[in-house]
């Protein structure tokens, strides 16, 4: 603060993004324009949160005024609305970085998704937080006065904006700690100003809050205060006496976003271990679901002091969609993310918590199928993670799986591994599955032609990462989940007797083909054999049991690594008419082109890319030229 450049006025643009937030703010969100009241008194909550926090190592940052809390009042003749509060505070410094820029992680990705229509961005908008400059919506001019505890009084800061691209800063002279801020009100926000209006606001958007909203008394001369919230935090209340409606206004502050929560899980244990939760499934999937530093987690508390957002400990990486608070009456006030990590206490919790929502999800699979399709379809695909990273809970995971099958249409997933096991054909003792490049490239997959003949349903899955998933997966209630790709089908009792004989019989008949078909693909393949999978297509190509799958080695190509270098198996359909050609007719040179279209079909049957196109594009074409 010596420099006395900083002392003086300084006018600042905002970061690039800011201005496109407040652009879109000021132009995309006229509904539910009142959340900025709740964006700003959650701001001023989380300011008093962190000096209390702060107030643990430093009490000083509270002498004077100890009751933190938060006021809010309107002036009709100035048009004005303000809201202050008694938390931290900003310095100069932070009013510039925290009021001029968006540090938040994901920023860019928000930015990306973007789409211009208008409805769409307004949700995003609202997903994303809108926060502080949602203050824009109802404002044409925003005043912030700030002083940060532990501060002089002359160090104090004044900013101001019209969000016209920028701001100005100036030190001034400030009495007390906190945040004042000042919203000179658009002509047409006017109702804001109403003071029934605001305490109806108030107590919707902010009962919950854990510190007194205080608002002048009505009809008093002198200006006296009363709280118009509860100014209890919500999940200390006995659940008995939470009204539906609150816990959802609480999800919303929570997840500052206008969607719904599909259902919530509100526990308070008690003994050896004391602690409370409230845990939430959004109905939305959050737009940085798939980042990896997406914010994730609970927000956690000890003994109703705020600790830290984002408490990423108390939950496996798979459930990274769950919000809510832990508050703890065990962990220590200075508990770090260092220290959470290496806890038993926390591992205990996390366990604890893991199930608790596991159980939540079953429960709504249950009661609620139809808010769990929802739910599976925003966040199934980061669910099934669980089945690769979470082995003790397997066998809460495995009912929650929903897939698409060959007995569904289109991309709608909701066969259960429950349903499927219900419906099997008799013999049939294995679960199958095929995993494709996509799901249509699934549906299509020559792998499962077999199966579809025998009418024997196949679970369907879309996705690369699906292979490495499925593998983990092993057993549904005794039958094995089987990849219509690997190893021997293991039809059992599904092959007729009829069957079986035909293949011993093609078996012999086939052997030289086989032999000769081998020579001529050389190292591309392990092996030549005739295929009890296929009716249809020529051939298909499979992975020994113990090889991992066709699309786990695209995955683990496409990230660099090196997979292992098993060599698939191809096997050939006798009946299909190329094969029969190429057992009969085919001279020597045209067998070996022959051999390889046969081959190179296969491998564009699964999705792979060919290591030659042009190549076998030539091939093709001279298997035409011969036919004209
Ligand atoms: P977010 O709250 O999601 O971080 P905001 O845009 O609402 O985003 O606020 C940006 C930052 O400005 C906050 O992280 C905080 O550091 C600061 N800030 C906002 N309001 C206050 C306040 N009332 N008291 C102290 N700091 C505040």
């Amino acid at each position: 603060m010596s420099n006395p450049e900083t002392q003086t006025k300084q006018t600042l643009g905002f970061q690039a993004e800011v201005r496109e937030l407040l652009r879109l703010m000021i132009h995309s969100l006229y509904s539910h324009r009142e959340i900025f009241l709740r964006e700003l008194i959650s701001n001023a909550s989380d300011a008093n949160d962190k000096l209390r926090f702060e107030a643990l190592s430093r009490p000083e940052f509270l002498a004077g005024d100890t009751e933190l809390a938060i006021w809010i009042e309107a002036d009709a003749d100035k048009k004005t609305l303000t809201i202050r509060d008694n938390g931290i505070g900003m310095s100069r410094e932070d009013a510039i970085s925290h009021l001029g820029t968006i540090a938040r992680s994901g920023t860019a990705e928000f930015f990306k998704k973007l789409s211009g229509d208008q409805q769409k961005d307004s949700q995003l908008i609202g997903q994303f937080g809108v926060g502080f400059y949602s203050a824009f919506i109802v404002a044409e001019r925003v005043e912030v006065f700030s002083r940060r505890a532990g501060l002089a009084a002359g160090e104090g800061v004044r900013w101001e904006s019209a969000a016209d691209g920028q701001f100005t800063v100036e030190t001034v002279e400030l009495e007390k700690r906190g945040t004042t801020i000042v919203l000179h009100l658009k002509d047409d926000a006017k109702e804001f100003l109403d003071s029934w209006r605001l305490r109806s606001l108030v107590r919707r958007y902010s009962d919950h809050i854990a510190f007194p909203v205080r608002m002048p008394k009505e009809g008093e001369a002198t200006l006296e205060y009363e709280a118009v919230n509860r100014g209890t935090a919500l999940w200390v209340r006995p659940k008995n006496e939470i009204k539906d409606e609150e816990y959802v206004e609480f999800f919303k502050s929570l997840s500052h976003g206008t969607g719904e929560p599909l259902t919530w899980s509100h526990n308070r244990v008690e003994g050896k271990r004391d602690y409370t939760s409230l845990i939430y499934i959004p109905s939305t999937a959050p737009y940085d679901l798939w980042q990896r530093d997406g914010a994730r987690g609970l927000k956690l508390y000890v003994r109703r002091v705020f600790i830290m957002d984002d408490a990423e400990q108390f939950l496996p990486l798979y459930l990274r969609f769950v919000k809510g608070v832990l508050d703890s009456a065990d962990l220590p006030l200075n508990v770090s993310r260092e220290l959470l990590q290496a806890d038993d206490e926390v591992e205990a919790m996390r366990a604890a918590l893991t199930k608790r929502a596991l159980d939540m999800l079953g429960k709504l699979a249950k009661d609620e199928p139809e808010k769990y399709r929802g739910f599976w379809k925003e966040f199934g695909a980061v669910l099934k993670e669980g089945l690769a990273e979470d082995y003790a809970n397997r066998d809460k995971l495995l009912p929650l799986l929903r897939f698409s099958s060959t007995r569904t249409e289109g991309d709608a997933e909701d066969v259960s591994l429950a349903d499927y096991v219900g419906r099997m054909q008799t013999g049939q003792d294995k679960i199958y599955y095929v995993v494709g490049e996509s799901l249509a490239a699934a549906r299509s997959h020559p792998a499962i032609e077999g199966l579809k003949a025998r009418n024997v349903e196949v679970l369907l899955l879309g996705r690369r990462i699906d292979a490495w998933v499925m593998d983990h997966a092993q057993e549904f209630e005794g039958k094995k989940l089987k990849d219509a790709t690997r190893g021997d089908l293991e039809l059992g009792d599904l092959a007729s007797p009829a069957d079986k004989e035909k293949s011993e019989s093609q078996l012999k008949q086939s052997e030289p083909l086989l032999k000769r078909v081998r020579e001529a693909l050389g190292e591309r393949v392990s092996e030549v054999r005739v295929s009890n999978r296929l009716k249809d297509s020529a051939a298909v190509l499979v992975a020994d049991e113990h090889d991992i799958s066709a699309p786990l080695r695209r995955v683990l190509e496409a990230a660099g690594q090196a997979p292992p270098s098993g060599k698939p198996v191809l096997e050939i359909n006798p009946d299909h008419h190329l094969v029969k050609y190429l057992g009969g007719r085919a001279d020597e040179g045209e067998f070996r082109e022959l051999a390889l279209v046969v081959y190179e079909q296969a491998l564009l049957a699964e999705g792979a890319q060919l290591p030659d196109p042009g190549a076998f594009v030539q091939r093709l074409n001279q298997l035409w030229a011969r036919l004209g």
